[in-house]
């Protein structure tokens, strides 16, 4: 085998071949002798270069089968021209069942619009991980909504990150007031998305591990639910017919209507609508228009207002009910104020109004901010999980089971410790902030400018650190308007839709409705589909 490791266990580790291509440990650039992963705990391993056969999807897959090769495309994907016509009919599949986005030159017409890129193929994953995904769900709503009802613990994780976090602390503002006040809402409505990684480990298992937590807008579930018949399709089309009945049905846009409908029933005024809160410019429209249509066939009507239009023709009554152009507001649905670009005052303003307001946010307030990546690092320490849910040890263990290593980077000795550790393995961590929307985290490199520049300073405290996920790449052909089908090595991440309802202390509502599987390739360390690194996919299970 190409690959040999050494001393796993102890002792200094000797360079026993060149590192190929830069990489040790599976996809860790190589470090020099001596070093190790303090992330893991084991040492780097070096790939032997006298290896004919060693191509990237099958460096450090030991002798046990590339879970790339498990899906049985791997010939096709060889063959360019039966992808061309594969993908020309996959392509108008994709647009025929509503795969769509708007183009970036007219992001707020639907005039002309393109299909969302996605794979050829479906994707491998482990059926085992897929369903430990699927299992931990209710898990993380009820960990998601304790963190939301406990403001102690809020104002404790955040305290050190919102002195140098200016969106986090505006957040947290207006948490303040609004408890200040008294909270209004009576009805509570989560719908979260947890995404997560394979991480692929030395003895070729993998593991399911949280990348994180979306609280507020976790998009997708719309056309989540359409991408099945388009890998149906090409599978049929191939006379795959079991391998295309192997592709799970999805439907998160209905269950997510479920859970707004469920909110909008407890709220209990029959005209009363529900309110999205949109962007003007927003290309993933019609991922948002799935979840009106399931709710406009229960009779529920739902508005789209921007911010601006709420600070202008919002308003509240004396009992806090909000109404916007006259009309009664049940449900507030953000898809829009998860990003600092996304306020002026004017939007900071029409925030605190809905905030106020009894009206049902999803999500309100405290709910966004326990979806902060500071909480996130927090829930990680030892007791932290036993104390949010007391009396639940198998919730607690199905959780911790999912934790990747977290790290403060707070002042103090266990943050110089940490980013020690980060300067010297800088391809075992990931350096992030608190940010949504992709493309906001550091690693490599740059992760170590940044670590050094922010050592001293307070500032630290506004990111944490994360162990570096790395699953095991495969081969799959991506599919984007205007490109030309590429055929790389990827790496996928899998969401699973969370949804629950609480009206005061009792928990009515509490389930997964779906998943998301996105992919791209192993050269983007960030991003998601709206950044255009991923594209939709659909698990394969293996
Ligand atoms: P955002 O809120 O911007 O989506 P994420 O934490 O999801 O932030 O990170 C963005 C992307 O960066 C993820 O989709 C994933 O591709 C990559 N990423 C984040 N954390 C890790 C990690 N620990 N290991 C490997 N990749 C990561
Ligand atoms: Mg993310």
């Amino acid at each position: 085998m190409f690959l040999r490791e050494e001393g796993h266990e102890g002792g200094v580790w000797s360079a026993i071949g060149t590192p190929v291509a830069g990489r040790c440990c599976r996809s860790h650039p190589w470090q020099g002798p001596g070093n190790w992963c303090p992330v893991r705990g084991w040492g780097w391993c070096f790939l032997i270069s006298d290896s004919p056969d060693l191509t990237p999807d099958r460096a450090g897959v030991g002798d046990s089968m590339p879970v790339g090769m498990a899906t049985g495309w791997g010939s096709l994907l060889q063959d360019e021209q039966q992808l061309e016509e594969l993908a020309r009919q996959a392509v108008d599949r994709a647009l025929a069942e509503g795969v769509l986005l708007r183009t970036s030159q007219a992001p707020s017409s639907s005039h002309v619009v393109s299909y969302a890129p996605f794979t050829l193929f479906p994707s491998p994953v482990p059926s085992a991980l897929l369903e430990q995904a699927y299992a931990v769900q209710a898990d993380f709503n009820l960990l998601v909504d304790a963190v939301s009802q406990n403001a102690v613990f809020l104002e404790q994780t955040l305290s050190s990150t919102i002195k140098r976090d200016s969106f986090t602390a505006r957040l947290f503002d207006i948490h303040k007031q609004v408890l200040k006040e008294g909270i209004a809402q009576t009805v509570f409505l989560g719908l979260n998305r947890s995404d997560y990684m394979f991480q692929c480990n030395p003895d070729g298992t993998t593991a399911l591990k949280q990348i994180e937590i979306n609280t507020i807008s976790a998009s997708f579930g719309g056309l989540a639910s359409r991408t099945p018949a388009v890998h149906r399709h090409v599978l049929s089309v191939l006379g795959k017919t079991k391998e295309a009945a192997k592709i799970l049905s999805n439907n998160p846009s209905k269950g997510l209507a479920m859970g707004i409908a469920k909110a909008w029933e407890l709220y209990g005024s029959a005209n009363a609508q529900v309110l999205l809160i949109a962007q003007e410019k927003e290309r993933n429209i019609f991922d948002q228009r799935a979840i009106e249509n399931e709710l406009l066939a229960r009779n529920i009507h739902v508005i789209r207002r921007r911010f601006e239009d709420v600070s202008e023709k919002g308003s509240l009554d004396q009992d806090r009910r909000l109404f916007m152009d006259g009309q009664e507001v049940a449900v507030v649905y953000f898809r829009d104020g998860y990003m600092p670009g996304h306020y002026s005052l004017q939007n900071w303003e029409a925030r605190l109004l809905l905030e106020r307001s009894c009206a049902v946010k999803c999500p309100d307030i405290a709910t966004q901010l326990a979806g902060t990546k500071k909480v996130q690092q927090e829930l990680s320490r030892a007791g932290m999980l036993e104390s949010l849910l007391p009396g639940q040890p198998e919730a607690v263990a199905r959780l911790r089971a999912t934790f990747a290593g977290l790290y403060s980077l707070d002042l103090g000795e266990e943050g110089d410790q940490a980013i020690t550790k980060a300067i010297a393995a800088p391809s075992c961590f990931v350096l992030k902030p608190q940010r949504e929307g992709g493309g906001n985290n550091l690693y490599g490199e740059e992760m170590v400018q940044a670590l050094e520049r922010l050592r001293d300073s307070e500032e630290r405290a506004s990111y944490i650190l994360m162990e570096k996920i790395e699953p095991e790449p495969f081969r799959n052909c991506l599919l984007r308007p205007g490109s030309p089908a590429r055929v790389i090595q990827c790496i996928s991440e899998l969401g699973i839709f969370g949804v629950y309802v609480r009206e005061g202390k009792t928990l009515v509502m509490n389930k997964h409705v779906g998943h998301l599987l996105r992919t791209k390739a192993i050269e983007h360390a960030d991003g998601g589909v709206a950044a255009g690194v991923a594209v939709l996919d659909n698990p394969y299970p293996v």
